[in-house]
């Protein structure tokens, strides 16, 4: 039987996407193969691909000078293919570092730009946000840089950061699409797909036009962002079981009735988990502050580490996954993704009153 999975990701897929797939695994459509076995440049698949990108539009209201693409490389790779597209040599890019992805980010950009670390929340071992106010951002940057959510510190931005003319660049790859968002206040938006979109290996890139006009150096044309979108994301062939997969999501996610319903249960879910710890005595303990608490990646400890593995024994034999906390940071850790429903959340809680009672 499936479990309730709380993993950070590859993370859980809507189970009613993963039916639908099996459903027209062998026989997709009238192609007597799987869609895993057709040409990309098909007719079929390439309407399964323009759909999918219709669907993402519509959820996030992107604006008609926004290219998407669908790429490859995990969001590790474009870490360093956006420095790359967007900086000439040395040029000041600006990053604001509040986690792990973030400090990645920033090591990844240093062959092609100067990254600078307009803010920092390590001293506090990335459990705040700096205030905006203490931003050291330089007008003549390439781009601002930052990481809306935290996948394994479980700090997120509530709301997108003022930057004035400078192109805001994000890393959404474990929030996109948990919310309703103003895609005009980004320059370029990039997502790892396995969290809150299909599987590994695709990672959906959301770029304004004017971005794409730099040419900051010779490329490849496999690195540059600019022939990808003028190829429609089929400059060589394209993950297609991801895209297709994204797709499925995407209309899942309709039926749901979009991002602002998502954004009604996920803050309901973070509520519940949430709720749980702090209503604990201390037996649970989260230590972001309040008001950077991620809904979507909710890591804690227990008031004793000792308990740790039996925590993650019971947890798992009771039907809870994939709780174990990411090595950074220790404890335990839930993702509360779009495709883990309520009420696997309120299962969680539930489990978490009930060991504290028992232990
Ligand atoms: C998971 C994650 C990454 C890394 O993604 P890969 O696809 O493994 O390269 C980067 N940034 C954030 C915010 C993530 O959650």
């Amino acid at each position: 039987m499936r479990g309730w999975n709380f993993s950070a990701g590859p993370a859980a897929l809507p189970e009613a996407v993963l039916r639908h797939a099996q459903e027209e695994l062998l026989e997709w459509g009238d192609a007597r193969a799987s869609v895993m076995e057709v040409s990309h440049r098909g007719k079929a698949f390439e309407a399964v691909a323009a759909q999918a990108e219709r669907d993402l539009r519509g959820l996030l209201g992107i604006p008609e000078n926004y290219k998407v693409l669908f790429l490859q490389g995990g969001a590790t790779q474009h870490f360093a293919q956006i420095p790359m597209n967007f900086c000439v040599d040395g040029q000041r890019a600006d990053y604001i570092v509040t986690g792990h992805w973030g400090e990645k980010a920033v090591k990844e950009a240093a062959p092609y730009a100067k990254p600078h670390v307009a803010a920092s929340s390590a001293d506090s071992n990335y459990t705040v946000i700096p205030p905006r106010d203490s931003w050291d951002l330089d007008s003549e940057a390439a781009y601002v840089h930052y990481t809306p959510n935290e996948t394994i510190h479980g700090v997120e931005f509530h709301e997108v950061p003022d930057v004035g003319g400078v192109p805001l660049v994000a890393d959404m790859s474990s929030d996109i699409l948990s919310r309703p968002i103003d895609v005009s206040r980004f320059g370029l938006i990039y997502a790892g797909a396995q969290k809150n979109i299909g599987p590994s290996g695709l990672v959906v890139l959301i770029v304004r036009d004017d971005l794409l006009q730099r040419n900051p150096r010779p490329l490849p044309k496999i690195f540059r962002y600019a022939e990808h979108a003028a190829q429609n994301s089929m400059l060589n062939t394209p993950n297609t079981w991801g895209w297709y997969l994204a797709g499925l999501t995407f209309q899942w996610l309709r039926e749901q009735g979009g991002l602002a319903a998502m954004e009604r249960r996920n803050r309901e879910k973070a509520d519940l988990m949430y709720e749980a710890i702090d209503l604990s005595g201390g037996y649970y303990r989260n230590p972001v502050e309040p008001s950077a608490r991620s809904r979507m990646n909710v890591p804690f400890t227990l008031h004793d580490s000792a308990l740790d593995a039996l925590f993650l024994k019971e947890s798992e034999a009771a039907g809870l996954l994939a709780l174990k906390g990411h090595r950074a940071v220790g404890g335990m850790r839930a993702s509360l993704y779009n495709a883990l429903p309520v009420e696997g959340v309120r299962a969680l809680a539930d489990f978490m009153r009930d060991f504290a009672q028992r232990h």
